[in-house]
């Protein structure tokens, strides 16, 4: 974490050929020491204890999102949603709250009347969210704001980053931050089988036809206490 923190912090100073250099090279020693568990981790084709099965005996869910990360990316939004529908599917659409952009609400109401769903993406994009503990706290505050302003129910960080122990402070009801096995992530300690909101009416409720988010990366809110 403390590489990532200074390697987020200098970001925006580096010119891009280093900055693909340094990731290059991370990555290269990555896939050398993840060849046993990436991309598909041993054990993974086994049911979770206590797993239900699938809704209506479906067999598998396949979940689409795209996370918004600046302009250009919100010019080619209905284009995207177009596209998504063309081929009877339904996405979600992360939008950053206070990054370089603003999505509008038309965007946004267009999107839910789709049958698509928008969701918060970070709050500023720039890998900071969980630099303190304090400082979550007040972002989470923010972050809960535009949830209810936007109508949305879920959350990803940028950067996959994730303290699932803070994750209380926001109002959501799932969080997309984290996988079963990417280390190709900045942090790369996903989770495995955290899919028990899936079994649940609500979360279904939430998940009907629409997006949703790479099952694995689904991570349930226990209740606080
Ligand atoms: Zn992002």
């Amino acid at each position: 974490m403390f590489r990532n923190r200074v390697y987020y912090q200098i970001k925006p100073l580096l010119p891009w050929p280093v900055r693909l250099a340094i990731r290059r090279y991370w990555a290269l020693r990555k896939r050398e020491r993840s060849r046993d568990t990436w991309p598909i981790m041993p054990g993974s084709e086994r049911q979770p204890n206590g797993w239900s099965g699938w809704p209506n005996g479906k067999q598998f869910a396949f979940v689409l999102t795209h996370d918004i990360e600046g302009k250009a990316g919100l010019a080619k939004c209905r284009r995207l949603m177009e596209l998504d529908r063309k081929w009877g599917f339904r996405s979600s659409f992360n939008f950053v709250p206070e990054g370089g952009y603003a999505v509008s609400r038309e965007l946004r109401n267009d999107i839910a009347r789709g049958g698509f769903e928008v969701g918060v993406h970070d709050l500023r994009h720039d890998g900071r969210l969980y630099c303190s503990r304090r400082v979550f706290a007040q972002k989470a505050l923010r972050i809960n704001r535009h949830l209810k302003e936007w109508d949305a129910c879920g959350f990803r960080s940028g950067f996959m980053f994730h303290k699932l122990d803070w994750l209380h402070d926001l109002d959501i009801e799932y969080d997309a931050s984290t996988f079963d096995t990417d280390p190709f992530e900045p942090q790369p300690d996903g989770l495995q089988y955290h899919l028990s909101v899936l079994g649940s009416q609500a979360g279904w409720q939430r998940l009907r036809g629409a997006t949703l988010h790479t099952t694995a990366r689904l991570y349930p809110l226990p209740s606080p206490g």
